[in-house]
């Protein structure tokens, strides 16, 4: 099974797993990462930085969804 990295295009190796569950089956998660380190920081702090860019515009929506209903009520 091919998973290259989305950086560099490396095959990626298996690094964190896990244990968990989906219903009552236990499952073990497994994390690939890219084989060069640094690349793979770089890998990260993309998924952190668009994750924490998706969570200010949900955060957005939800403040700008509470305007409008405060607007609403005053009418
Ligand atoms: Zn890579």
């Amino acid at each position: 099974m091919s998973n290259p990295c989305v950086r560099c295009g490396q095959q990626r190796i298996d690094g964190k797993t896990w244990k968990g569950k989906v219903g009552a089956s236990p499952v073990t998660y497994t994390m690939t990462v890219c084989p060069d380190k640094a690349c793979q920081k770089v890998v990260d702090q993309g998924i952190a930085d668009r994750k924490a860019k998706n969570a200010s515009i949900l955060k957005a929506k939800e403040e700008a969804k509470i305007a409008r209903e405060k607007l609403a009520a005053s009418a």
